[in-house]
């Protein structure tokens, strides 16, 4: 099958797309997906990279994200037949550890991702277990659908899950250009909250105004973006800040909370080594909630939204599959708004 595969870590270098990959078999539980959409996401860009403890079997695949229909279906499988159209968490769990059976897929003791531990997307053929699954309703396009799973069952899990955010909360969401916090964005609406974000520039503060962001912070004019929080707030601060974005802006994020505040996490851009000023923590009853990726119970109740038009995944730009190399180079560079994405068929 055709496939962007990589056969040692390193940089973009490492990257080959090829037609002869062995297609995967489905095994019990699991289904063959024929992929249409594959979409970007940051982790891509980590695990090629590599880090201690990650053992891969080369070639790898990566890719958390697609569309696709079925092509074929393991031994175990009901309820799902050849030819449905599909997207699937990519969250992978055990099903038997406390965590599972508590129903907290995303703490699993053999806690996965697909396209990280396992091969993923960016090929023709991906492997998944079917209880991964939610149907495509007719009618809804498969580009649309690829770029929704990842960044929405994260995000709906920091926001609604752990995070709790309800009718009437002002929400900060630093940072509008990745597919997590414009997913987060129109989660936080959907909640009833008042929606704050920090964009780069002009284009992508209008650009988050059209996603329905209530009060939008353009932080090439406004660099201490702290200050206007505090401004369009009265002082007061909001009570959640959404910051992905780690070690450039972890302090400025923390000062932005009003008392009894919530800082969400799911990922750390630019650094992980982060300054948390004790006295503010506890002085304000501060909380800081870290997640990854979400349970089965957060991609069906997202998933749901995202099929009525409630939640509309953004799509930057599409690449054909064997031209990753260069939409990866895009998402790096931070320059696009929303998921970029690869069309494999
Ligand atoms: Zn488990």
């Amino acid at each position: 099958m055709r496939a962007v595969v990589f056969y040692r870590h390193g940089g973009p270098e490492v990257l080959e797309y090829r037609e002869d990959i062995p297609a995967p078999q489905p095994g019990p539980g699991e289904v063959l997906i024929a992929v249409r959409y594959a979409a970007l996401n940051r982790l891509d860009d980590f695990v090629r990279t590599g880090w201690r403890g990650l053992d891969l079997a080369f070639p790898h695949i990566l890719g958390a994200d697609f569309s696709g229909t079925i092509a074929a279906v393991g031994a175990e499988v009901s309820g799902w037949s050849e030819g449905q159209r599909v997207v699937a968490n990519p969250t992978l769990w055990c099903g038997r550890c406390p965590q599972c059976i508590a129903g907290w897929h995303n703490r699993c003791d053999s806690f996965a991702i697909l396209g990280e531990h396992v091969p993923g997307a960016y090929a023709e053929f991906v492997r998944v277990p079917a209880r991964n699954l939610v149907a495509i309703p007719d009618g809804y396009p498969d580009d649309l659908a690829a770029a929704a799973p990842l960044v929405c069952v994260t995000a709906w899990h920091m926001l609604i899950t752990a995070g709790r955010v309800r009718a009437g909360e002002m929400v900060l969401v630093v940072g509008a250009g990745g597919g997590v916090n414009s997913a987060a964005i129109q989660i936080a609406k959907l909640a009833g909250a008042t929606v704050l974000v920090i964009a780069a520039n002009a284009e992508k503060a209008s650009k988050a105004r059209v996603l329905g962001v209530d009060v939008a912070i353009d932080r090439a004019i406004e660099p201490n973006w702290g200050k206007a929080i505090h401004a369009v707030t009265g002082r007061r601060g909001v009570d959640v800040v959404v910051d992905n974005v780690g070690a450039a802006t972890w302090g400025s994020s923390l000062r932005c909370l009003a008392k009894g505040g919530r800082l969400l996490t799911v990922g750390g851009t630019t650094g992980y080594e982060a300054v948390t000023p004790v006295n503010l923590m506890f002085g304000k009853h501060l909380s800081i909630i870290g997640s990854t990726m979400g349970t089965q119970a957060d991609f069906e109740a997202v998933m749901a939204q995202v099929w009525t038009g409630k939640i509309q995944p953004v799509v930057d730009q599409v690449f054909p599959l064997a031209d990753y190399p260069t939409a990866l180079a895009r998402m790096v560079a931070g320059e696009g708004f929303g998921k970029i994405l690869v069309q494999v068929a």
